[in-house]
């Protein structure tokens, strides 16, 4: 390549990030396989997958702080694939994790949970539709809302929930308008798109008859099913 074209070249792609930037916002809109490219920890991450000007979901930028308790939500969401979007509140962001079939009452299920990016503490109260071409096109329903304690003991010390993260193991009591009781989250792979097990503890609040994803379908915050917030909101 002479000098001339390759002055004309890079700085072509130094006043031009766009094609890069096109190619992954196409690719976002498409599909959630973006979680390999990207890592989840951060807000960032949540802005970059989504075209905000073209969804209703919220852009991140309240500054409204939480309450005492952290609170925790399980979205519903009818995307390519149904799950269930589980959600922690850390700090004023949102832990999340998709859970393809929702979580369980019966201590000897274990729900594969597939960790994505954080969400910002707003999405908690987002319901609505997600349009087609979208990130996550689809609708979504507050299925579940509460709030949550951090139970995680090592050692029988408290572990604090950033470390509990951090090492893979993580045991919150859930206090949900449908789920309510102690559940275990265990990493089982690391790397890019890791890996976990969202079980049900054993204590009082489990029940292996109840299947509560089968038996509950309206909204805990709006009290509609799916079809009806998918009307009203489209
Ligand atoms: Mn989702």
């Amino acid at each position: 390549m002479s000098r001339y074209s390759w002055q004309r070249f890079s700085s072509f792609y130094r006043f031009n990030p766009s094609p890069r930037t096109f190619q992954k916002r196409d690719l976002a809109s498409r599909s959630e396989t973006l979680n390999e490219v990207m890592p989840a920890g951060s807000l960032k991450t949540y802005r970059k997958k989504r075209n905000l000007q073209h969804t209703p979901e919220p852009k991140g930028d309240g500054k409204k702080a939480g309450g005492k308790k952290p609170i925790f939500v399980i979205q519903k969401h009818a995307a390519r694939q149904l799950h269930y979007d589980f959600r922690l509140q850390v700090r004023r962001a949102l832990k999340s994790w998709a859970v393809p079939k929702g979580p369980s009452l019966n201590p000897s299920d274990k729900r594969m949970a597939a960790e994505v990016e954080d969400h910002p503490l707003g999405y908690a109260k987002f319901e609505g539709v997600i349009p087609k071409g979208e990130y996550g096109a689809g609708t979504v329903m507050v299925w579940d809302k509460g709030t949550y304690r951090n139970v995680t003991k090592k050692d029988n010390k408290k572990v604090p929930i950033t470390k509990a993260l951090k090492r893979g193991h993580v045991a919150v009591w859930l206090n949900g308008k449908k789920i309510k009781g102690g559940y275990a989250l265990s990493r089982i792979a690391k790397g890019k798109k890791p890996r976990w097990l969202l079980v049900k503890m054993k204590d009082e609040k489990a029940d292996a008859r109840r299947k509560p994803t089968k038996s509950e379908t309206k909204s805990a915050l709006t009290g509609r099913t799916m079809q009806k917030i998918e009307k009203e909101e489209e």
